[in-house]
């Protein structure tokens, strides 16, 4: 799965992405024994400002009726599209490629559209807003799907950028260490513990719950369905 961030932060979240279970899934696996070898991901960002024909490198502009604020223009962006998956660099073969563009007036992103966009696409371009978000244009031009992450709104479309890669990312086989830690069915796999069974905290004394601690699987996993 290849990914292509288009916004005006990459730095911010390429420190995000470099970590972690996204940092390993974007090396090659040399180790001895390794059952895989090749990247499960990789993560590539694109600046509008650089795509900017404007000699002060200028992105964004008044928006057109009046108003309030600055909206990000299309042309910085098309071009950063272009030279993500256009089709001079990509082989043709390879174009599976999903266009998504943050906004709070998508969809609202959930599971199964993480699941069905990792088993659907070879490559997702996330295009993220910033200001008043970006001139309507790019969407109809790159025929993207709006994808918003919540009914709230944010200063920019990087953490919902980052959101949907870090979920997708989820379900591309070996990005996690092993298969059975990804949910499959459920949203999530229930409340975990770890060490110690006992803890003690302000003079009160929290137990780990006993099934977890009797090693009958069965039971395990019918107490694990009902704490979704
Ligand atoms: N006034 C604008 C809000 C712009 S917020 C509007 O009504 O659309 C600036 C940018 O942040 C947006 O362009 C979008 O890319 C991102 N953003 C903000 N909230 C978001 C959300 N809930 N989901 C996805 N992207 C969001």
């Amino acid at each position: 799965m290849n990914f292509h961030v288009i916004t005006l932060f990459p730095e911010v979240c390429k420190s995000y992405t470099d970590a972690s279970i996204l940092g390993r899934a974007q090396q090659t696996n040399k180790g001895k024994g390794a059952k895989t070898k090749g990247k499960k991901i990789t993560v590539a960002y694109y600046n509008p400002r650089d795509f900017s024909n404007n000699k002060h490198k200028k992105v964004d502009d008044r928006p057109y009726g009046g108003g309030p604020g600055m909206v990000m223009m299309a042309e910085p962006i098309l071009k950063a599209w272009q030279k993500a998956v256009g089709r001079k660099t990509l082989a043709i073969s390879q174009k599976k490629v999903k266009t998504l563009i943050m906004s709070p007036r998508g969809k609202t992103f959930d599971q199964a559209m993480a699941k069905k966009f990792a088993n659907q696409y070879d490559h997702i371009v996330l295009i993220s807003g910033r200001y008043e978000g970006i001139d309507g244009r790019v969407k109809k031009a790159l025929k993207a799907q709006e994808v918003s992450v919540g009914d709230y709104v944010l200063t920019g479309g990087e953490l919902p950028a980052l959101t949907i890669i870090d979920s997708v990312s989820r379900h591309v086989p070996g990005v996690l260490g092993t298969h059975d830690s990804l949910e499959d069915d459920r949203v999530t796999s229930g409340e975990t513990y770890t060490r110690p069974d006992v803890l003690e905290y302000k003079k009160k004394k929290y137990k780990v719950p006993q099934v977890l601690l009797d090693g009958n699987h069965a039971d395990i996993e019918n107490w694990r369905s009902g704490t979704k």
